[in-house]
């Protein structure tokens, strides 16, 4: 058997630049036979959808809403839902595996430190830490900036991102021996062109078994097509 994955997913409202809501998202997901999803909201660092004025406590309750309803809606349907975390720095991204919501809450601090510091940090907390789609660019990024001494591993295919850009994420994990991910940094649901994931021989249990899987480079990383007509949005 097979087991599907999509380990970078957004929805709305909690990623303001999501399109899809998490019923339509984990409904599109359940249709195209996956076994289950990550939902990958920006963070508080990134393009959340609250004033970042509000106090950190409410916007961890905000940020978490989407993946707690994800979680109810995935038992209803049938599609297992699993939690990452997408931090940022100037649009230089990082999925966060294998930290929870309570964890989130008794570390605020995180929230002062540089990613050379927050990225270690979580990692000696037992994250998995992957370098999102390492080679972007875009009008919002001045440069491109790597953290390899931070860092587990590479998502080397991103479903949005070209040829080039996949190709040099993976030559820079070939070159360090990073674990490599793949994932289709979904922001429209069903509308999205192009996914990414990772397959499993076996289910995934929980976010600890994701992480085991990558760190002993086990799982199969695919893309395939879903032809619709829709531009980035992200
Ligand atoms: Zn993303
Ligand atoms: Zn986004």
């Amino acid at each position: 058997m097979e087991y599907k994955y999509d380990t970078h997913v957004h929805t709305f409202p909690v990623s303001r630049c999501g399109r899809a809501g998490v019923r339509e998202t984990l409904e599109f997901y359940k249709s195209k036979d996956y076994d289950g999803i990550f939902i990958t909201n920006h963070f508080l660092d990134g393009n959340l959808n609250m004033d970042p004025s509000e106090p950190y406590e409410k916007r961890i309750e905000f940020y978490f809403s989407d993946y707690e309803e994800a979680l109810r809606i995935g038992k209803e349907i049938g599609l297992k839902v699993f939690l990452g975390v997408e931090i940022s720095y100037k649009g230089t991204d990082f999925l966060i595996y294998g930290l929870d919501k309570q964890w989130y809450l008794n570390h605020p601090e995180i929230m002062e430190m540089e990613k050379s510091e927050e990225l270690p940090f979580m990692m000696n907390e037992g994250a998995l830490v992957i370098h999102a789609h390492p080679y972007r660019e875009a009008h919002y990024i001045d440069h491109i900036r790597l953290y390899p001494r931070c860092i587990h591993g590479v998502e080397t295919i991103n479903a949005w991102r070209s040829d080039q850009c996949n190709d040099l994420a993976n030559y820079y994990a070939d070159s360090f021996g990073f674990h490599k991910t793949a994932g289709s940094d979904n922001h429209t649901g069903r509308n999205i062109p192009k996914l990414a994931g990772m397959i499993s021989d076996e289910p995934l249990m929980d976010e600890s078994d994701f992480i085991r899987h990558v760190l002993a480079d086990d799982m199969r990383l695919f893309t395939e097509l879903n032809p619709v007509d829709e531009q980035d949005p992200s």
